[in-house]
């Protein structure tokens, strides 16, 4: 009988993901029944977004894993029952796209584009911009996105620190880990990217006490996940000028609601939430490798450790 897949996830991700997932799940030698409308007990694997109408999986009763869309997982790694599998997504399309938004939005505030889009006659003062071996950047979270991003920019020549919860050794960059090793990594941080996953242990990982760790005007990039920030503490430390500029690619509440302050604050630049999207021509074939393991008895990919929240 065909391994039974569940597509759990909003109606145009299906328009976007049937034909590559059912060519990828195909390439992977696997005979596949992949549609949106599998009743839970019948179902051998759950392709989810957390966005989905399946909120408990407490009915499939013979799945084998949940295969996360998404590279957060926070919305559900509580989601009983707590030992089915949970696997979070990695692919090459959303490392590149989280390593072209880092440098990007690094190299715009590095070089000083936006003074210089906007030159007028009379506006003719040359001050070249610092070198990337004088600046120094630290990454919050070595992951798959945080390491490739951490290399790309060391790849130009900037000083890269980056710091995780286990020990990493990473060519070219400084790796430092555990509590002790935040201080340090913000204390030489004139750029901080945070790249970490949104967990209890991660939450306000920049507030009052750590955003004064960095040098006086160093510049915040989080394309990571909102809860990682004290909004009000950032807010203050925009105001006094401790921190120059804050690029914010997600938020505690989605979309920003038109009020808050982020929006028209001079230090701050908005992104809704596209640093790295999951693309179904890349990411369907993470989820067919996933199933092949699975019916082959092999350990699953990117497995969540539910506990650790990640
Ligand atoms: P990952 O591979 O799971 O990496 C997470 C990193 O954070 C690991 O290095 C981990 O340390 C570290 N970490 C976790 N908890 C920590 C703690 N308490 N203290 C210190 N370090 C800790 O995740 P990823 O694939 O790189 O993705 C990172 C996050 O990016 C995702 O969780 C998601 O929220 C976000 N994201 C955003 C977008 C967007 O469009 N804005 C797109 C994709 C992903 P260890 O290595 O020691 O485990």
């Amino acid at each position: 009988m065909s391994v039974q897949v569940l597509f759990a996830a909003t109606e145009n991700r299906w328009q976007e993901y049937e034909t590559p997932l059912r060519e990828a799940i195909a390439a992977a030698g696997i005979d596949a029944h992949i549609a949106t409308d599998i009743a839970p007990a019948d179902t051998d694997y759950i392709v989810y977004a957390p966005n989905s109408e399946v909120q408990d999986f407490t009915p499939f009763t013979r799945a084998k894993a949940v295969l996360n869309l998404w590279a957060g997982v926070e919305a559900i790694t509580g989601t009983p029952p707590l030992h089915l599998p949970l696997c979070r997504m990695v692919d090459p399309a959303l490392t590149q796209g989280m390593i072209e938004w880092v440098t990007g939005h690094i190299l715009r505030l590095h070089l000083g584009m936006d003074a210089h889009i906007n030159a007028r006659p009379g506006t003719w003062k040359p001050k070249a911009p610092p070198l990337a071996f004088d600046t120094r950047i630290t990454i919050l979270g070595l992951g798959a996105l945080g390491a490739a991003s951490a290399t790309a920019l060391a790849s130009f020549g900037f000083d890269v620190t980056g710091w995780s919860r286990s020990q990493k050794q990473i060519d070219g960059i400084t790796c430092l880990s555990g509590p002790g090793g935040l201080d340090a990594a913000l204390a030489r941080a004139d750029y901080c990217v945070l790249l970490l996953p949104s967990t209890a242990a991660t939450e306000n990982t920049l507030d009052a006490r750590t955003l004064a760790l960095m040098p006086h005007g160093a510049r915040i990039l989080n394309p990571g996940r909102g809860p990682l920030i004290d909004d009000d503490a950032l807010l203050a430390a925009l105001d006094s000028g401790q921190i120059d500029h804050a690029t914010l690619d997600v938020f505690r509440i989605e979309p920003l609601p038109a009020d808050h302050p982020y929006w028209t604050h001079r230090r701050v630049t908005v992104t809704p939430h596209v640093a790295s999207e999951t693309r179904a021509a890349y990411s369907s074939k993470t989820i067919a490798e996933n199933i092949r393991r699975g019916e082959a008895g092999e350990p699953f990919l990117h497995r969540v450790d539910r506990q650790a929240g990640y």
